[in-house]
């Protein structure tokens, strides 16, 4: 029996996934699709992460859908809302009848002479199921769902308190009266020491390196004054706005005059912390500010619990564990009931499924990614991966408009491929531009990037919207063809 078909196969019931299948919905009425999840719910790292006080660290005006404006309280707003806010989208939009969960999807192969894509998943029952598509539009995030990163540390064994990774945190959980060390420093651990501070006796947050904390309002003051002049949607679409342009300017200034930008964080933080606290070494990295991601406190929270002595930064490295705790390098004893591995995430390009384009094994690591969202010599397919200067659905909305520009260009055209060309001096530059642990570990495995536009990721929102939205669908970079039939000669010129 023939595998059953439809026109764009996603990949992913996250917040990208879902915004792809509504992009689709509006944009392109007609277009029949499917979502393949490989989990049992939506909402991907929303439903996923559950570790106490989890949020967001971008602002939800941007994080939010550009086509349906986030309308809560807060502007840094908890994972239990945004899981909300992704679940109803998908109802309002009708695309929750349209996601099978439970099948995770392991191979897609590409057929030239049929213009479709082959798609194998493991279904429910662990049987495989197949099906075929014109387009393939992969969201699976970008990191391993079944587990984090967590080195192993020397006589953890021995260790008889409770270890626990923040991806896989335990429901009986209860902090209350226990001494907590908390391993890492970036935004899980930023998140996760406040929230811990309420309840236990004392939380450590111990780190080799220390990150860039920046405090800002939880709830923005603009939005609560807009929000009394102006309907709900124009309010939003204003502090979006607002915040596109000053996360921009920001990085810009932080990018162009570091040390300024280093000097304005450090003086934010020492205002916020108890006279004589040495922020040089607890906040104060050896790298320039967006070498790595910046970590966002919300109304100063990680500060608040400092200053009141709940929970403390250490800065340091570890010996070894011992049956009580952790002995540091320095000699320095934290005692500790249950230790927290924030130690960070694995990457995992296209969620795992291994491609092919004409019975050829397509390695990622060899071929340069074209506005960053399609890989050369590979046809239609996309993959979503945001912004790691600014809120991730600022790019994930640009793609999806894209995918849908492309698929109404196409159709217009009569055209049935699109495949990028690489550009003859390949791609020189990583994919991801962070020296963070968990992005230098693996960005060896994506696409590389060019030196100039279509071929550049230029991290700017601005930049994009004008590459993606408003210049011309067909460019140098891009190969439209039809369908190539049995009698046909190859296709010359895809370049991989
Ligand atoms: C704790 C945490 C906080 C974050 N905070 C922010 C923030 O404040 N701002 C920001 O911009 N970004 C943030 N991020 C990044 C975040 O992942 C993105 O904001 C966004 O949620 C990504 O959505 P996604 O749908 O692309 O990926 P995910 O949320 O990862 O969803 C991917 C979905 O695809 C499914 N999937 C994966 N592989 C397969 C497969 N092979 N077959 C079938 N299904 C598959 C998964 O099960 C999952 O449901 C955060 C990340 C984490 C971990």
């Amino acid at each position: 029996m023939a595998a059953e078909h439809v026109d764009v196969l996603i990949v992913g019931a996250g917040l990208s996934g879902i915004g792809a299948a509504c992009h689709l919905q509006r944009e392109n009425p007609g277009t029949g699709f499917a979502i393949l999840e490989a989990r049992e719910a939506i909402g991907g790292t929303w439903d996923l992460f559950r570790y106490p006080g989890v949020r967001s660290d971008s602002d939800m005006y941007t994080l939010g859908y550009d086509f349906r404006p986030w309308t809560g309280e807060r502007s840094i707003a908890e994972g239990g809302d945004i899981l909300d806010y992704i679940r109803e989208t998908a109802r309002e939009h009708d695309v929750e009848r349209h996601v099978r969960f439970g099948h995770r999807v392991v191979a897609a192969e590409w057929s030239s002479e049929q213009a479709r894509w082959t798609v194998t998943a493991t279904g429910p029952d662990g049987a495989p199921v197949e099906l075929t598509c014109s387009w393939l539009s992969v969201c699976s995030g970008y990191y391993r769902y079944d587990e984090g990163f967590r080195p192993v540390f020397p006589g953890e064994e021995h260790y008889r308190g409770r270890l626990v990774h923040p991806q896989h945190w335990p429901a009986d959980l209860d902090v209350t009266g226990q001494r907590v060390v908390v391993i890492g420093s970036g935004a899980t651990a930023v998140t996760l020491v406040p929230s811990l501070a309420g309840a236990a006796e004392h939380v450590s947050m111990l780190q080799r390196t220390p990150s860039y904390v920046m405090a800002l309002p939880g709830r923005d003051p603009l939005a609560t004054a807009l929000r009394r002049r102006l309907p709900e949607g124009a309010a939003a679409a204003a502090v979006r706005w607002k915040n596109v342009l000053l996360s921009t300017a920001s990085y810009q200034f932080a990018r162009r005059r570091p040390e300024a930008m280093r000097r304005f964080l450090a003086g934010q933080a020492r205002k916020q912390l108890p006279a004589g606290y040495d922020v040089d070494t607890h906040f104060g990295p050896p790298y320039d500010p967006w070498d790595q991601r910046l970590c966002l406190s919300p109304d100063g929270d990680l500060f608040a619990a400092v200053r009141a002595g709940r929970a403390a930064v250490v800065t340091d490295r570890i010996a070894r564990f011992t049956e009580r705790g952790i002995t540091l390098e320095s000699g320095a004893e934290l005692p500790a009931d249950v230790v927290v591995t924030a130690t960070g995430l694995q990457l995992l390009p296209l969620g795992g499924m291994t491609l092919a384009v004409d019975g050829e094994p397509v390695d990622l690591a060899q071929r340069v990614s074209y506005k960053g969202f399609m890989v050369s010599g590979v046809p239609n397919l996309s993959m979503t991966l945001g912004y790691t200067n600014a809120s991730w659905t600022l790019k994930a909305d640009l793609i999806a408009r894209s995918v849908c520009r492309l698929l109404r260009h196409m159709a217009a055209r009569g055209h049935d491929v699109c495949t990028p060309v690489a550009p003859a001096e390949g791609g020189s530059d990583p994919f991801l531009p962070l020296t963070s642990g968990y992005v230098q570990r693996s960005v060896a495995a994506l696409p590389k990037q060019g030196r100039r536009a279509p071929w550049r990721l230029y991290q700017n929102y601005l930049r994009d919207l004008v590459l993606m939205r408003l210049s011309r669908v067909e460019d140098a970079g891009l190969r439209f063809s039809r369908r190539a039939t049995a009698s046909d000669p190859a296709p010359a010129g895809v370049a991989a």
